[in-house]
This record gives structure tokens, C-alpha cells and sequence, in this order.
């Protein structure tokens, strides 16, 4: 590996396979599909209410395969379901089921 001269410190280092993200591997269980997201953003481009608001697929999934549930969870929380996130998705993954689903299996947690 070349040597830039810097590295990530130890203590900013995420190691996804050990993070506590109980929500997005439950999410990954029954939408497989979540894990074929390229990280692009055109559905965070296109969030009808991230005009508005901190509204945004793609960082609210990072963030729960991160393990920071809160976070991620806020990030959706202004979701209308208006779907044009899952229109626009060049992966083609039900954006909006997901959404739905994070929804049912959070209520009343955000
Ligand atoms: S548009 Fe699809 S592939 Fe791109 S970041 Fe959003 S979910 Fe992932
Ligand atoms: S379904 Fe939710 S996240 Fe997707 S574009 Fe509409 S408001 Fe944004």
C-alpha cells in the first residue's frame, strides 16, 4: 500500500463487522438489496423534503450501518414516503419499502 503519510487515527476507526448496528443488519436481513447501494446519492439529491430539512436516504443508512442509531434515525425522521428517492435509484432498490420499514420498526423511537 502507497504511504501518504497519514493515516486514521485508531480511535476514529469504524470496523463495521464489530459495530453495534442491530437495525441495519435486521433491515439487511429482509432487504438484501440494501447492501447493493453504491453510495451515490441521487436519492439524497432528490429527498422532496431534504429541501427542507436533514432529510436523506443515503446518509441515514450509513449512519445505522454505522451503528449510530440516533443519528441515522433523525435523519429520516421528516420522511413524507413520497418515493422519489426509490424513482431515481440507479441500483433500483426499494428506497421507500425501506423507509417503511424502518418506520414500523421504530415507532415511537424517534
Ligand atoms: S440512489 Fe440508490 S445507490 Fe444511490 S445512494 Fe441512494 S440507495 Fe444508494
Ligand atoms: S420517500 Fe422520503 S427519503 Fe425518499 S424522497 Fe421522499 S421524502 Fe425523501
Amino acid at each position: 500500500m502507497v504511504d501518504f503519510g497519514f493515516g486514521i487515527l485508531e480511535e476514529q476507526k469504524i470496523d463495521l463487522d464489530k459495530a453495534e448496528n442491530s437495525l441495519f443488519r435486521s433491515l439487511a436481513n429482509s432487504r438484501p438489496e440494501i447492501l447493493t447501494c453504491i453510495g451515490c446519492g441521487s436519492c439524497t439529491a432528490t429527498c422532496s423534503a431534504g429541501v427542507f430539512t436533514i432529510c436523506g436516504f443515503r446518509p441515514a443508512i450509513l449512519m445505522l450501518e454505522r451503528g449510530m442509531e440516533h443519528e441515522g434515525l433523525s435523519m429520516v425522521k421528516s420522511c413524507i414516503l413520497c418515493g422519489k428517492c426509490s424513482l431515481v435509484c440507479p441500483r433500483g432498490i426499494n428506497t421507500r419499502g425501506i423507509l417503511m420499514d424502518i418506520h414500523n420498526l421504530t415507532l415511537g423511537k424517534v
